[in-house]
Formats: C-alpha cells, sequence, structure tokens
C-alpha cells in the first residue's frame, strides 16, 4: 500500500496562537484539500497523525474533536478526497506518552496498521516534530512551507532541528506534483500546469 501520513494543524488548517477547539473554528490551507484528492486519485492512501494536548489539558472533548475531523472529512469528500484515518496523541507535554511526535509511537502505529514497511512511509508536515518523528521511523520525511514553517525557502538551508535528508515543498501541492511523476502509471493530470505568462522551455 502506498501511504502518506501528514500532519494536521498547519498542513491542513492555518495554525494560530491557540488551539482549534470546535469545528466552526476549522477552515483548510487553501490548495491541501485538492492535493490530497490528487493523492488518492494516484493510488496513495492519506492518514493524519496529530498532537492534540488541548484534550489532555481539557481544553476540548473527543466529541468536539470529532466534529472537527468530520467537517475535514465533508470538506475534502466535495473535492473528491479522503483520508482513511486521523490518528491523534491526546496526551499534554508532561504525560509522558509515547505517542506525542516527536516520538515515533503514533507513526510507528499507523505503520503497523496498514502493514507498510517503515522506510516506505511517506510522512509529510509542517512542524518539526512531525518530521522528526517520521526520520526517528525511517521514513521518508517532507517538510510542507505552511503553518510553522512558512518563512522556510525551499533550496536554502535546511533549519537546524530537521533531520537530514529531509525535502523541503513550498506547499502540500508540491509535494504532490514531485511525488506523482515518480509513481508509473500515473495520470497526465499529476503533472504540473505551466503557470500564465511563463514562457516555453
Ligand atoms: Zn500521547
Amino acid at each position: 500500500m502506498k501511504l502518506v501520513i501528514l500532519d494536521r494543524d498547519g498542513t491542513l488548517n492555518p495554525m494560530g496562537d491557540d488551539y482549534i477547539t470546535s469545528a466552526d473554528e476549522w477552515t483548510a490551507v487553501p490548495g491541501a484539500l485538492e492535493a490530497i484528492a490528487r493523492l488518492n486519485h494516484a493510488g496513495w492512501h492519506v492518514v493524519v497523525a496529530t498532537n492534540q494536548p488541548g484534550l489532555g489539558r481539557g481544553l476540548f472533548d473527543v466529541v468536539a474533536l470529532n466534529a472537527i475531523h468530520a467537517k475535514m472529512h465533508r470538506q475534502l469528500a466535495a473535492v473528491g478526497g479522503r483520508i482513511d484515518a486521523v490518528f491523534y496523541c491526546p496526551h499534554a507535554a508532561d504525560e509522558d506518552c509515547t505517542c506525542r511526535k516527536p516520538a515515533p509511537g503514533l507513526l510507528e502505529q499507523i505503520g503497523d496498521r496498514y502493514g507498510v514497511e517503515r522506510h516506505d512511509l511517506r510522512v509529510v508536515g509542517s512542524c518539526e516534530a512531525h518530521v522528526q518523528a517520521g526520520a526517528a521511523l525511517g521514513a521518508q520525511v517532507h517538510l510542507v512551507c505552511t503553518g510553522r514553517s512558512a518563512q522556510v525557502v525551499p533550496g536554502g538551508p535546511l533549519p537546524a532541528g530537521l533531520p537530514p535528508g529531509t525535502l523541503v515543498h513550498a506547499s502540500l501541492g508540491d509535494f504532490v506534483d514531485q511525488l506523482l511523476p515518480l509513481v508509473p502509471g500515473a495520470p497526465a493530470t499529476a503533472a504540473p500546469l505551466p503557470a500564465a505568462g511563463q514562457g516555453a522551455h
């Protein structure tokens, strides 16, 4: 199975200073849902792995979290995409669990559940902790420059804290552009469209 493990906050939805505590507060990063749909159409399964310490701290409950994810699934379905599952760590930082990223426990559970070898997993997100968790597991790791990494420039120096070998992409859409041409039989729509006004090569 071809499996991409995405982060949520900052990757699928913009990240502010506060936790998202209700479905009303959830909006998608522009282009992110369409990028997931393109992955799906090329045969990739997508799972989300997210730290949600607001649960452990009592800022919201599982009912609210499910409502947030129901909204995410609905908006994604409207553009023809699907997230197979959302795995979350509900623990606060001081609870010393093994699933809170950058610990690899949550991603390990996902790899085991879906029967995907660790080195075949694509772990993609905008937070250092997500990428570090992927690297600790031996997965292929990708940073997207949204959310906390909005200041990172693809092709520039790799920011301190990111594991060596992290591939950097401007957006989730750019990650998908670079992934899909590598896949034999990928549909022609996987190729990025030339930008308007750009000269022919
Ligand atoms: Zn945990």
